[in-house]
């Protein structure tokens, strides 16, 4: 499965495994996703095999994920439970390594802990390296039965070819707009219609809002120093990923400002805009959003990320000088 960050598309496939290793699961009529068509169901979440998965120790689950993201995705691994040991500081993986996936191989050839199907979810695909990746072709390619994959990227095309052409493709949808508001509400959110603006609905994402105030706070700060370099601090600027995506959005509506059309991502922010496109001239505008669309590629791996983020931020005030004195 495959989308745009804040789709749920890890939500998704793991709620598709529960659903195939629950063993009283219901009927996909009550499935708000409805894009696991062939699994149908949906976890009951009493069971002993819900039960298992709620406590990170269901047998027959298997989840691959850099250890950078559990966190993040609120993950419950048996791992996690055990007592950290005390001396290990080495940051956190952002990949899936080959003795992650060695293990999962070992796994997948084993019989079924408890009578039934087993399944392995691993997200995001793109975190494999290449030895990794080589490591588990032949186990995607002629899976043991009852083994299912559940596997999600938001990067397809980092994804090796050679993985892809064992997996069946699916697209993950953008919610609508009342989807995003349920969710942007559920968290209390008080600016839900601005953060559903801002990430378009893909609000599923663990900060919708991430890079939003910031944005507004700098716009502010451009218009008010006319231009100049110096002139009104926006606050810390966002790493690397998050300025990149901030940025992009602001530049798309400026360019849709300029061309008569209304912001998408900022509708609240239609004057502050529509002052900066005076400002700018749209062939520069046009040349940094297509530089941020190719960065946007190698976010993940800048080396200095926080330097270049800020000379990011410098390149955009610097738009607006051109007509400045
Ligand atoms: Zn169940």
């Amino acid at each position: 499965m495959h989308g745009a960050v804040g789709l749920g598309i890890w939500e998704a496939l793991y709620d598709a495994a529960r659903a195939t290793l629950c063993e009283a699961p219901l009927a996909a009529a009550s499935l708000q996703l409805g894009v696991w068509q062939d699994v149908g169901l949906k976890a009951c979440g009493h069971c002993a095999a819900c039960r298992l998965m709620a406590a990170g120790t269901h047998p027959d689950l298997m989840l691959l994920v850099p250890d950078a993201l559990l966190p993040e995705l609120g993950v419950n691994t048996q791992e996690s439970n055990e007592v950290p040991v005390a001396s290990e500081k080495r940051a956190p993986s952002k990949e899936i390594g080959i003795d992650a996936i060695r293990g999962l191989v070992e796994w997948a050839h084993g019989t079924s802990h408890r009578g039934g199907s087993k399944a392995a979810v691993i997200y995001p695909l793109d975190a494999m390296a290449l030895p990794a990746a080589n490591a588990m072709l032949k186990t995607l390619e002629e899976p043991p039965p009852g083994l299912y994959f559940y596997m999600g990227t938001h990067r397809l095309d980092r994804v090796l070819p050679t993985i892809r052409s064992r997996c069946r493709l699916m697209t993950m949808p953008r919610p609508g707009r009342a989807e995003a508001m349920q969710l942007l509400q559920s968290r209390e959110y008080s600016n839900a219609e601005e953060i559903a603006d801002w990430c378009r609905n893909a609000a599923h994402d663990i900060e919708p809002q991430r890079g939003m105030e910031w944005a507004r706070k700098m716009l502010a700060a451009v218009v008010s120093g006319q231009g100049s370099l110096t002139g009104g601090e926006a606050g810390q600027v966002p790493a690397m990923p998050a300025a990149i995506a901030a940025l992009q959005k602001i530049s798309v509506d400026l360019m849709r400002v300029r061309l008569g059309l209304d912001p998408v991502y900022m509708p609240s922010e239609k004057a502050a805009l529509g002052r900066l496109a005076t400002m700018a001239e749209a062939r520069p505008l046009q040349d940094f959003w297509q530089r941020l669309a190719r960065l946007s590629s190698t976010a993940n791996f800048p080396l200095h990320a926080a330097l270049a983020s800020e000379s990011l931020v410098l390149e955009f005030k610097q738009l607006f000088m051109r007509r400045a004195h």
